[in-house]
């Protein structure tokens, strides 16, 4: 029998019918002038999220670290939650690449209010950093796939506007907090002056996110993109699995909502478990362990054992993420194992 495999929403596969689709993809030289699969997708996004303008890339580090990198200039500094992707994952590209300074900031439940940013705008004089941007993660990955509802959104970006900050989100999940929600990804991108779209994720194409925000703004990421070296030729093979993604991979997310509280609801009912961060509010679940069971690593080990794949997240936490390819009788049977692994 195959593993179960929750380890993450990047581990789906292409579906015979997304190939398919990528098989027949018309095609041009996307960096010598344009690809028409790629053209079609940048539309199709920069429309959904209410946007001028899209540009395509292989990853979410780098739409978000071109983002990054266009809205800033060397010696800025820009504002984040403590777990969040940007700081954490990405190996301090923007130091790095760019010549700018994080300053993290710890959320209650990881997820920022107006009243955590307060004071957090450095004075104009030659000593400091620049204050020039508040970066937003929404759904937050560490933050167990919370949503940050509209209306907080709202206030994060109304405070960080009339401070003179310029607002990115990485919205790597933003289809899993539109869809769990009922607040559409227009609506939570509109006051955003770039946002960052995963495909790769739980919309299960193999490759790919996009860039959003005006069409000054993604013509230097374009140019940005080359210097990265993230111009691809006839890249309308990947787009159009991200195209194939967007038709037909949105709403199905509410099924891995319901798995990821399938998981969550049987966590809370084992003896040395306990979730993170109380039930999630999509597709993703960190649970601590307790040092009686043994460690997140040796934990883990026996989830993996016994045929289920998850990531150890912390020394004695875990995470597990529901996607396309897990079905519900795959989850049931996740969750009649971690019950035998906990009495
Ligand atoms: C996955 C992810 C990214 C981008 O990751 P890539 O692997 O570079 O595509 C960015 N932000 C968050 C929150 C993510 O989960």
């Amino acid at each position: 029998m195959p593993p179960i495999d929750l380890r993450s929403d990047t581990v789906t596969k292409p579906s015979p019918a997304m190939r398919e689709a990528m098989l027949s993809a018309p095609v041009g030289d996307d960096v010598i002038d344009v690809d028409p699969t790629v053209v079609a997708l940048q539309e199709r996004i920069s429309h959904m999220l209410g946007k001028e303008s899209a540009i395509f890339m292989p990853s979410g580090t780098m739409t978000n670290q071109i983002a990054l990198r266009v809205h800033c200039s060397p010696g800025d500094e820009f504002l984040c939650e403590t777990g969040c992707h940007i700081y954490n994952y990405e190996q301090g590209a923007f130091a790095q690449l760019s010549g700018l300074v994080a300053r993290t900031i710890t959320g209650d439940k990881a997820l920022l209010d107006v009243a955590d940013l307060e004071g957090t705008v450095r004075p104009d004089n030659e000593h400091s950093v620049r204050t020039k941007l508040l970066c937003i993660e929404n759904t937050h990955n560490r933050g167990a796939g919370k949503i940050y509802t509209l209306e907080r959104t709202l206030a994060l970006c109304g405070w960080a506007h009339s401070a003179g900050l310029i607002t990115h989100m990485d919205g790597a999940r933003l289809f899993n907090a539109a869809v769990a929600s009922g607040t559409s990804v227009r609506e939570f991108s509109e006051r955003f002056d770039s946002v960052s779209v995963c495909f790769s994720k739980g919309l299960g194409a193999p490759v790919g996110s996009c860039l959003v925000g005006s069409k000054a703004f993604i013509a230097k990421a374009r140019r940005a993109r080359k210097l990265f070296g993230g111009g691809m030729r006839q890249v309308g093979i990947l787009a159009a699995g991200a195209l194939y993604a967007l038709e037909h991979n949105i709403d199905r997310l509410a099924v891995d909502h319901a798995h990821a509280r399938l998981l969550a609801e049987t966590i809370q009912q084992c003896k040395g478990l306990r979730l993170a961060d109380g039930l999630p509010d999509t597709n993703i679940v960190i649970f601590h362990v307790d040092k009686e069971l043994g460690t997140a690593a040796s934990f883990n080990e026996s989830l993996n054992k016994s045929g289920v794949l998850a990531m150890a997240f912390g020394p004695q936490s875990i995470r597990f993420v529901t996607h396309l390819d897990v079905d519900r009788e795959q989850i049931l049977q996740a969750c009649q194992i971690i019950r035998s692994l906990t009495s």
